[in-house]
């Protein structure tokens, strides 16, 4: 007999048979595993497996179908009570299995795939039925890993089930016949371990926490379809389906014994009501779709997507493009925060009907519908976006990681299909309604109980880069939530409320001012400061400031060298917080680009006068305005807007900077009687689209050398933003052709303006041109090259003096003027006829500047910015060879 029995009550093993049985309840420990009190009466009553199985439940043994619970597991056991009476034997089993009422959460915790043991336990004869608990990584007595292989050859131990396997010689090996643990072996020293020890650890909590759990109204309607990991999608999810457990009820037990969590997870609440009519869920809706359009501006400049131009109509195309249920195959230099943008708008977006003018969104019923059985807070709702982005962020991280890894992505490489294939399901927003990644559950409404929703992300093995990259966007969730939804939680509360649309909401605002002020002197309210602003960035500002006005006097105060700038500066600033603080009632880190757009009309046309124009008012009080703005000041003034927006981007306060669209002041102007008489004064306003169109058409090459001179001059004039005098000195010496960088020396102009990044359109045909002329250019580095004497013998590059120069321009805009009086276009015909060269720079120059890029760094032209912010600026040097191929990207789609 084995002493495991023996030693605890040897006596008791002596007496008569029970149920034909041989067994004592003295030879139990408290707390220990089926598995282990059936092991004690197999070597007891020396039988097998199918002996054991019938004599003790008068059942025969089912085959090892590998299906997801073997018929026979010991984890819950519920097999084992199927017979009439139940005998104090199978109580006594039944106390050792993990959860005795039908598992509900169990089953998602544990497994019977493989016995878990802790060695040391084993050996002193206890085996513990929470071991089978995956999350559970360590032995809560003795620490040590809990193990699921023989310690001497490896092998995989058997299904946790009532298999010969597991009791032909139970806690062996079936391949080598080592004891897990010496108490089960031929050798024992008996049953070691008190039971009051056992009573007290993680084990008996573990079993506890179970139980409390089974007594919440919890409902998980789709936990068995997360998704958590590449390789062992089941295991994962049983550990991440225990964290989210642990979440919702904490189980006391120590992280330290713990699996580590992949996962994050948030809190938000449900709301209470009755099923809603058909108007309500209208209504509804509505919110949900301007929230979410919200929460997308946001998400988009907090990502830093918005700086870059190219990110937008890529983004756009994309969307536009592919229907529902495309894979997004993104190549491996793409940032994966930009596939993460466009696979998450494509599950939340119905596809835009793109011959709609101003293409709507909706939001896909499946999506709207979340989480379908319970109705959640607006605040829940924008959670959620958040939480289903992140989940989308976490697989492309993935994914990129994944295919960085391989020396040529493409269908050639056998490794890339399989990846492939591994992700098309994740990378893909069809299927299923939202990503596999997410998951939530919600503990039901009960009176006098706050209902609440969990939602949880899992990210599987790329846990550590995702959470790295995404840290500030989980910690920004819950601000963000309140902060936006904020001004639907009171009609979501009472949804009859008749429906207002985020328009009305934004200027029926209580919190406006009556009257503009001085900016020394506006005292705006909490809901005015600007101290939680729609934009402000998530991080937080890298000096330490409040409020927008805060960050006003920060900023102005920067130029404290320059005070003609700072008046400047402070007077548009002053307009603007004015005019959001009476006209808007928004604090100036909430404005959007609506906002930015009504104030640039507004400045043409300030209406009410009687408060914004001095001198109008009954008194004789303060106002921001003389009159209505000329052109050159509102471009004044929205500069120094952009100006003061990118400043707060650059000190992470806000993220406003994005919003703001190019300028409209053309199209503005002429449509307001007051302006367009002086628009003809302005010679150096830019050249409509129209007219440039007629200018390349009447230039383009005819293939002689006359006809690339005028279109290479043209080009000099317009890409490279020289005027006719500069282009004529221009010599080879001058122009130095790179693989990636060309550039041109501007001898006549200021030290640090001289060179001129020359933009691939013209480079290509400069390059031609100097080929066709065979003329020498320079293989010297111009940034750093002496200013040599001008070298007598170099030719001039366009082989020609300024007269002639001249009479090709004005040839070239003669021919472009009766083009379009063909086609009796006669204004156009003459806007071209009073244009020029530098008409011709200045319209380029703006176009980048609208694009958002920089002339200053590009051309050396700092285009409206006044000189004495040029220290603003900062010097002007050589771009690294990554910085110039970004700042050219930016404007690339201007020659496309
Ligand atoms: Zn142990
Ligand atoms: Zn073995």
């Amino acid at each position: 007999m084995n002493l495991l029995m023996t030693s605890r009550g040897g006596q008791a093993a002596h007496g008569a048979l029970r149920d034909g049985l041989a067994w004592a309840p003295a030879w139990f420990v408290v707390g220990e595993s089926a598995y282990a009190c059936l092991g004690k009466l197999a070597i007891a009553n020396a039988m097998g497996a199918a002996e054991l199985c019938a004599g003790v439940f008068g059942r025969p043994l089912a085959p090892n179908d590998y299906s997801r619970r073997h018929p026979r597991e010991l984890l819950w056991g519920e097999w084992m009570t199927q017979r009439k009476s139940e005998s104090a034997l199978i109580r006594q089993i039944r106390d050792g299995v993990l959860q005795s009422e039908p598992g509900r959460w169990a089953s998602g915790l544990a497994s019977d795939e493989a016995i878990r043991f802790c060695p040391t336990c084993l050996s002193l004869g206890f085996h513990h039925a929470a071991c089978q608990i995956e999350a559970l990584e360590k032995c809560p007595i003795h620490g040590d890993t809990l193990r699921s292989n023989c310690p001497q050859c490896g092998a995989r131990t058997p299904r946790y089930a009532l298999t010969h396997a597991t009791f032909d010689a139970p806690f062996s090996c079936p391949s080598c016949g080592h004891w897990y643990g010496a108490a089960w072996g031929p050798t024992s020293t008996g049953n070691a371990l008190s039971d009051i020890v056992v009573a007290e650890t993680e084990y008996v909590s573990l079993t506890r926490w179970l139980t409390e759990l089974s007594a919440l109204s919890l409902t998980w309607p789709n936990q068995s379809n997360w998704s958590c990991s590449f390789s062992d999608v089941e295991r994962e999810r049983r550990i991440s389906v225990f964290h989210a457990l642990n979440h919702i009820r904490g189980s006391r037990t120590p992280a330290s014994l713990l699996a580590p969590s992949r996962q994050i997870a948030v809190i938000g609440s449900l709301r209470s009501s009755a099923p809603l009519t058909f108007s309500q869920v209208n209504v509804r809706e509505k919110h949900m779709v301007s929230l979410f359009r919200a929460f997308r501006r946001w998400l988009w400049n907090s990502l830093g997507l918005g700086g870059d131009a190219s990110n937008r109509s890529y983004v756009t195309r994309w969307l536009e493009q592919h229907e529902d249920g495309a894979m997004l195959v993104s190549p491996p230099d793409e940032p994966p925060e930009l596939s993460a943008y466009i696979l998450w708008r494509q599950r939340f977006e119905r596809a835009r009907d793109v011959r709609a003018p101003k293409p709507l969104t909706s939001l896909r019923s499946r999506m709207a519908s979340w989480p379908v059985d319970v109705i959640v807070t607006m605040e829940t709702w924008v959670a959620y976006c958040a939480m289903s982005f992140l989940a989308d962020y976490a697989v492309c991280v993935h994914w990129q990681s994944q295919i960085k890894t391989l020396d040529s992505p493409g269908p050639r490489n056998p490794r890339w299909m399989e990846l492939l294939n591994e992700f098309r399901p994740k990378l893909n927003s069809a299927n299923p309604p939202w990503p596999r990644h997410l998951n939530y559950a919600y503990e039901s409404d009960s009176p006098g109980m706050a209902a609440q929703i969990w939602t949880f992300v899992c990210a599987g093995e790329g846990y550590d880069t995702w959470i790295h990259l995404a840290s500030w966007l989980v910690a920004a969730i819950p601000t963000v939530a309140t902060r936006l939804s904020r001004h639907f939680e009171c009609t979501d509360r009472e949804i009859s409320a008749p429906p207002t649309s985020v328009e009305e909401r934004n200027t029926a605002s209580t919190t406006k001012l009556d009257r503009p002020q001085r900016l020394a002197l506006l005292h705006p309210g909490p809901e005015l400061d600007g101290h939680d602003g729609t934009f402000r960035a998530p991080e937080g500002p890298s000096i330490p400031l409040q409020n927008d006005l805060q960050a006003i006097n920060a900023w102005l105060d920067t130029f404290r060298d320059h005070p003609a700038a700072a008046t400047s500066y402070k007077r548009a600033l002053e307009k603007i917080v004015n005019w959001a603080y009476v006209q808007r009632g928004k604090a100036m880190s909430s404005l959007d680009s609506s906002d930015f757009d009504a104030f640039e009309a507004f400045l043409l046309e300030p209406n009410p006068r009687a408060l914004w124009i001095m001198g109008n008012g009954t008194d004789a009080q303060w106002a921001p305005f003389r009159g209505p703005l000329a052109l050159s000041s509102i471009r004044t003034t929205m500069v120094t807007v952009r100006l003061f927006y990118e400043w707060l981007s650059s000190i992470q306060y806000a993220t406003n900077c994005h919003e703001i669209r190019p300028y409209q002041t053309g199209p503005l102007a002429l449509a307001n009687p007051l302006i367009a008489g002086s628009v003809k004064q302005i010679r150096s306003e830019p050249i409509g689209s129209s007219a440039m169109a007629y200018l390349w058409q009447a230039i383009k090459n005819d293939g002689t050398p006359e006809g690339l001179r005028r279109e290479l001059l043209i080009s000099l004039c317009f890409y490279g933003t020289l005027s006719l005098p500069e282009a004529q000195a221009l010599s080879g010496a001058d122009l130095s052709i790179q693989p990636h960088e060309t550039v041109l020396k501007v001898r006549r102009r200021l030290p640090d303006r001289q060179i001129v990044y020359v933009v691939p359109p013209l480079a290509e045909m400069l390059s031609h041109w100097v080929g066709l002329m065979a003329i020498q250019t320079s293989s010297d580095d111009l940034w750093t090259v002496e200013e040599a004497p001008a070298n007598p013998t170099s030719e001039p590059l366009l082989g020609t003096g300024l007269v002639g120069i001249q009479q090709i321009a004005r040839q070239a805009f003669r021919d472009a003027a009766s083009l379009a009086t063909a086609v009796s276009d006669a204004h156009t015909a003459e806007q071209l006829l009073h244009a020029g060269a530098r008409r011709l720079a200045n319209t380029f120059l703006q176009q980048v500047e609208d694009a958002g890029g920089n002339n200053w760094a590009l051309f050396g032209k700092p285009y409206s910015i006044p000189s004495s912010t040029l220290a603003y600026l900062g010097p002007r040097g050589r771009l690294p060879a990554e910085r110039l191929l970004k700042e050219l990207a930016r404007i690339s789609h201007l020659w496309r």
